[in-house]
């Protein structure tokens, strides 16, 4: 059976990402209009009605835009962290939400919906209580790693073993430096619970990457900080420096900020 990811938007200006594994299928996170992942989905050629639940790693706009809107339209159930979930309601920053879809997630604990597991961890980002996700499924394992301030032994212990990667190459610090960012948004990118750069982010890659490692995805790239063939250089030097080969080893690409990725098997 099929274990399986596609980014449907991935950008500072809105993610969601697709999981499949069998007949399971769910989201993480909808920081895209309603209108824009029914469209994605259709593209893949999944039928939102099947989407079994939306995974939220935090509370930030670009990551849950949509989620509100497509809950009430799908009935789909929502995760999220106790604290998380506080927030969204207290500052009704879903609209509306159904009694019955409001789901919520135990960090550090597993989640099992029979054979697919769900794993949310705790990140460093200046959220309430985000967290990253790990997917597991017969005997394999897909990680999901954004909106990360650093990279600590904690989380790369939580990477390693990956057969597939969806991993943060959020900006590169010249660019941001040198950029037109007020002061305290550059201080806040670059900060501990900020975002990850390119250079973190490709040496994290280069030390978590094992042989049953199948492909990365770099995603949540700035639109004013990076550029896709810089994140994609520089991921491709860290690993090549430990011998990795790329495109041989391991397939790495970026995902677009909007369009639907390829689907990529583990
Ligand atoms: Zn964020
Ligand atoms: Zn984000």
């Amino acid at each position: 059976m099929e274990f399986r990811l596609c980014a449907i938007a991935s950008g500072s200006s809105g993610n969601c990402t697709f999981i499949q594994a069998g007949m399971r299928k769910i989201l993480v996170d909808i920081g895209i209009s309603g209108k824009k992942v029914t469209e994605g989905l259709q593209l893949i050629d999944i039928d939102p009605e099947t989407i079994e639940g939306i995974f939220i790693t935090h509370e930030h706009i670009d990551h849950i835009r949509g989620v509100g809107i497509f809950s009430r339209k799908y009935d789909t159930p929502i995760y999220a962290t106790q604290k998380t979930w506080e927030k969204m309601l207290n500052e009704k920053m879903l609209g509306a939400v159904k009694e019955a879809n409001i789901k919520i997630l135990e960090k550090e604990t597993y989640l099992q919906l029979e054979e697919f597991q769900i794993f949310p961890y705790g990140i460093y980002h200046d959220a309430v209580d985000p967290v990253g996700y790990i997917f597991e499924y017969q005997g394999k394992k897909i990680t999901l790693a954004t909106d990360i301030g650093v990279v600590d032994e904690r989380i790369k212990t939580y990477l390693k073993g990956s057969n597939g990667i969806l991993l943060e190459f959020n900006h590169d610090v010249n660019m941001l430096e040198a950029g037109s960012y007020p002061f305290y948004l550059k201080k806040r990118i670059l900060s501990d619970v900020g975002h990850l750069n390119n250079e973190m982010a490709a040496q994290t890659l280069s030390e978590i990457y094992h042989a049953e490692m199948q492909w990365v995805v770099l995603g949540h790239l700035s639109k004013d900080n990076n550029v896709p063939d810089l994140a994609y250089l520089t991921a491709k030097q860290a690993l090549e420096e430990r011998n990795i080969r790329v495109g041989e080893d391991i397939i790495v690409s970026v995902a677009k900020r909007d369009t639907v990725s390829p689907i990529y098997k583990v």
